[in-house]
C-alpha cells in the first residue's frame, strides 16, 4: 500500500546508469544499497568507484528499511506547489546496511516530536507508477 506525503509537483530524481538500479529496486519496494563486490564495502548514494578498494566491481544489498534519525532539518520554504510546511529532511542511519545513511524525508510525525536516534522505518510513496520514492516514519509503538 502506497500513500502521498509530497505533491506531485516535487523535483523527482533522475536516474542515470549508475543509480537506475537503485530507482528500479526502488519502483519495486525495495529498499538496496551499493555494495563492492571485492571488499564488501557498501555506499549510498550509488557511485561507479568504491571509496574503500577503488574497485568499478558492485552488487546490490537489500535493507530491511529500518533506522534512526542520524540529523534532520524542518523546511520552511516550499518546493512545490501545495506542499504542507515544515516539511523535514533527515539523515537515517540504515540498519543491517554497513553503516550507510540515506537522505530522505520523515513523514506522519508532528516536527517537534522528532528526536536524534528515532527509530524509523521505510514508507513508500509512489509518485507515478515508474516512480516510488522512500520516505521515513517512526515506526510503529514509538
Ligand atoms: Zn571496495
Amino acid at each position: 500500500m502506497s500513500e502521498r506525503f509530497f505533491p506531485d509537483g516535487m523535483p523527482q530524481p533522475l536516474a542515470d546508469s549508475t543509480t537506475l538500479p537503485f530507482w528500479e529496486a526502488a519502483a519495486e519496494h525495495r529498499l538496496v544499497v551499493q555494495r563492492c563486490t571485492p571488499c564488501g564495502h557498501t555506499r549510498l548514494p550509488p557511485a561507479p568507484v568504491c571509496p574503500a578498494c577503488r574497485s568499478t566491481e558492485s552488487d546490490w544489498q537489500e535493507v530491511p528499511g529500518r533506522g534512526e534519525v542520524y540529523t534532520y532539518t524542518a523546511v520552511h520554504r516550499p518546493m512545490a506547489a501545495g506542499q504542507d510546511l515544515p516539511f523535514l529532511i533527515a539523515v537515517i542511519a540504515l540498519e543491517d546496511a554497513g553503516g550507510v545513511r540515506i537522505i530522505s524525508n520523515l513523514v506522519d510525525v508532528d516536527p517537534d516530536a522528532v528526536e536524534i536516534g528515532m527509530p524509523v522505518e521505510l514508507a513508500w510513496e509512489d509518485m507515478s507508477p515508474d516512480l516510488a520514492v522512500p520516505r521515513f516514519r517512526p515506526c510503529a509503538g514509538t
